[in-house]
C-alpha cells in the first residue's frame, strides 16, 4: 500500500496527528481541499483510507484488480489471516470489530508436535487469555471494501494500476 498526496508532506504529517472526529478543529478546515490517493485496496489501503476519511481527507483508493465482490477474490496468499489484538484495536476504532469477529474463529494456542509423535498444547497467552482470530483474507477484504463504499468522502477505483510515480519535494 502506498499513499500519494497532493499536499506537502509536512502538512499531511500535521493532519495525521489530529485526533479522529476532530472536524471542529480549525486546522481541519484546511483538509477539505486535501485529496489523497491510496494505491492498493487490499488490507492496509482500506484501513488507511477509513482513518484518513475520518480526519477530513477526501480519499481515492486505486486497486489494480477487479472488484472481488463481483468477480471473486483472487487469492495468492492462501491461508487465513491471524488477526491479533493489536489489529482488533484498529478495527474497533473503525467500528468493524464485531463484523470481523463474527466471521473469525478464535485460535487460543498451538500444538507442538514432538519427534516421539506426542504433542502438547501451548496457549498463546496463558496470563490474559488473548488469542488470535483466524479469518479468510477475502472475507476481511470484503468487509473493508463494503465500508469504503458506504463512506462519503472515499472513492474506490478498480482496474486502475499505478505504473509510475514521481516524488515531489516538500
Ligand atoms: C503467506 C502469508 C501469510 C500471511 N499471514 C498473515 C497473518 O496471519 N496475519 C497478518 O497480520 N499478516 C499476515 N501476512 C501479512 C499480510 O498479508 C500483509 O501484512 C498484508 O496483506 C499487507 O497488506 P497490504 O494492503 O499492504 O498488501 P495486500 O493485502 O497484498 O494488498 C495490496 C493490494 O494492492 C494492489 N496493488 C498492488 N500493486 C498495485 C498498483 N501498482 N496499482 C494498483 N493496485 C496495486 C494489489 O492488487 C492488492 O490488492 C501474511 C503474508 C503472507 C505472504
Amino acid at each position: 500500500m502506498y499513499v500519494y498526496t497532493m499536499t506537502p508532506q509536512s502538512t499531511v504529517n500535521l493532519l495525521l496527528k489530529l485526533p479522529l472526529h476532530s472536524a471542529s478543529n480549525s486546522q481541519m478546515k484546511k483538509t477539505v481541499k486535501l485529496k489523497i490517493a491510496i494505491i492498493g485496496g487490499g488490507l492496509v489501503g482500506p484501513i488507511c483510507a477509513l482513518y484518513m476519511a475520518r480526519r477530513g481527507f477526501h480519499v481515492t483508493v486505486f486497486e489494480h484488480r477487479r472488484d472481488p465482490r463481483d468477480w471473486g477474490f483472487v487469492g495468492g496468499r492462501s491461508y487465513n489471516l491471524a488477526v491479533s489484538h493489536r489489529a482488533l484495536r484498529a478495527l474497533r476504532e473503525l467500528g468493524l470489530e464485531k463484523d470481523v469477529l463474527s466471521a473469525s474463529v478464535a485460535m487460543n494456542g498451538r500444538y507442538l508436535h514432538q519427534l516421539n509423535r506426542k504433542y502438547k498444547a501451548l496457549l498463546y497467552d496463558p496470563k490474559d487469555g488473548q488469542c488470535l482470530y483466524s479469518i479468510p483474507r477475502g472475507v476481511l477484504n470484503r468487509i473493508l471494501l463494503d465500508v469504503l463504499t458506504k463512506t462519503n468522502n472515499i472513492e474506490i477505483v478498480f482496474e486502475h494500476k499505478l505504473l509510475a510515480a514521481k516524488r515531489l519535494a516538500n
